[in-house]
């Protein structure tokens, strides 16, 4: 294959964390972004050549994103697919991941069917789109349940344990619109393994743990401390999904480590994922390099881990919207092999995802240790 240089430009319809990240994997191979975002100066902005506003349905975003572009790709679910399809054919542009696969992980029913016809094991789940269908999962599948919007959820939002019967009219009312219910699983640990699908290659990087608090990610630690069975299941598992996606790209696929030892498919993203940031410290390619390779057609990178490697969200600790203003910093930027990512968000939020801590460690101390410093450096940091 002939590098010029540039050696590609890249389109990205969202231009987020994730995209600002790609941004930066994307530099040093001599591949340009340019991404398509609502918010003008958007996160990814500083660090891609340049950013079209527009929403991530706009057609006319899109169609000028695809015209500057070789390759278009997203990174966020609520890219448009049927915009991208289009343009794709009217540009001839190639679009990784498939606007068909995204179309099917859009939407968590869809996605849930698309995994039991590929035989992947996943929590038992029932369409819900009235109170009779939720009182019948509830007899099926048992209370309590996890009530979870088809389509937009994020970060846990769109999701609701119901208790019980008595529940069950508030719960639809907050979900709102079509929903499905699942089985609550009484998980040991929750994991992902990120995968990528290449021209013509499969990789998968070690399996992590992910550690959630009400529903929102926290804290990622590779290797996942659980048993070399587990992970090596897990592991079959995400190629067995990788198998029954379509197009180029990173997946992160999430998953439950249920109390015997088993392993059930949560969900499936189709882009870099915030239980892959490790890797951009903690493995020989990081998930945003290994993303452009992959979407490019170019041949992927090695997805071995360096070392243990822990991550810690940095999420916004107050209790109102205010202009971000991040504290406590000098500790991490001081600690032996700890990494500050910033996102370069202007507002903080409560619980918005405003940046991350990585640890490394080449000496070999295991996630427990690394886990505690990480949690240690974060608690110094606060928006307050
Ligand atoms: P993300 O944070 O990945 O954007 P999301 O909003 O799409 O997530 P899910 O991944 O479906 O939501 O769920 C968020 C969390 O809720 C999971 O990581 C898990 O902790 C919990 N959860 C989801 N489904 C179930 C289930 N069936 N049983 C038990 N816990 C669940
Ligand atoms: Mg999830």
């Amino acid at each position: 294959m002939e590098h010029s240089t540039p050696a590609a430009t890249l389109g990205v319809v969202g231009g987020g964390q994730l995209g600002r990240m790609m941004g930066e994997a994307a530099g040093p191979l001599g591949v340009e972004l340019v991404v398509s975002d609502p918010t003008p100066d958007c996160p990814a902005a500083p660090v891609v050549r340049d950013q079209i506003v527009g929403d991530f349905d706009d057609y006319d975003a899109i169609r000028e994103l695809a015209e500057r572009v070789d390759v278009l790709t997203f990174e966020i679910e609520l890219a448009d697919p049927d915009e991208m399809e289009r343009v794709s054919e009217e540009t001839d542009t190639p679009v990784h991941p498939t606007p068909d696969t995204l179309r099917t992980i859009q939407d968590k029913l869809v996605q849930n069917r698309a995994l039991d016809d590929a035989g992947i094991p996943l929590p038992e789940y029932r369409q819900v789109d009235d109170a009779e269908d939720l009182l019948a999962a509830g007899d099926e599948l048992g209370w309590p349940l996890m009530l979870k919007a088809r389509e937009g959820g994020y970060d846990g939002r769109g999701n609701l344990p119901v208790e019980g019967p008595d529940d069950v009219e508030d719960a639809l009312a907050a979900v709102g619109g079509a929903a499905l219910a699942e089985e609550m699983v009484d998980f040991e640990r929750e994991l992902a393994v990120m995968g990528v699908r290449g021209d013509d290659e499969v990789r998968a990087y070690p399996v992590t743990e992910t550690i959630q608090e009400e529903e929102i990610l926290r804290e990622m630690a590779c290797p996942a401390r659980t048993d070399t069975s587990v992970r090596s299941r897990a592991r079959e598992v995400a190629f067995d999904v990788l198998d029954m996606l379509e197009g180029r790209g990173v997946y992160g696929i999430e998953m439950f480590e249920t109390r015997d030892g088993e392993i059930l498919v949560n969900e499936i993203a189709p882009r870099p994922h915030n239980s892959g940031h490790w890797t951009i410290e903690g493995a020989s390619t990081s998930q945003f390099e290994q993303h452009v390779r992959a979407v490019l057609g170019w041949p992927l990178g090695a997805a071995e881990r360096r070392g243990p490697t822990v991550t810690t969200n940095i999420l916004g600790d107050v209790d109102e919207p205010e202009i971000a203003s991040l504290s406590g910093t000098e500790s991490v930027l001081e600690a032996h092999g700890a990494a500050l990512h910033w996102y370069g968000k202007r507002e903080v939020r409560p619980l918005r995802k405003m940046g991350h801590v990585t640890l490394v460690d080449d000496e070999a101390s295991d996630c427990e240790t690394l886990l505690s410093r990480a949690r240690a450096l974060r608690d110094e940091l606060t928006f307050e």
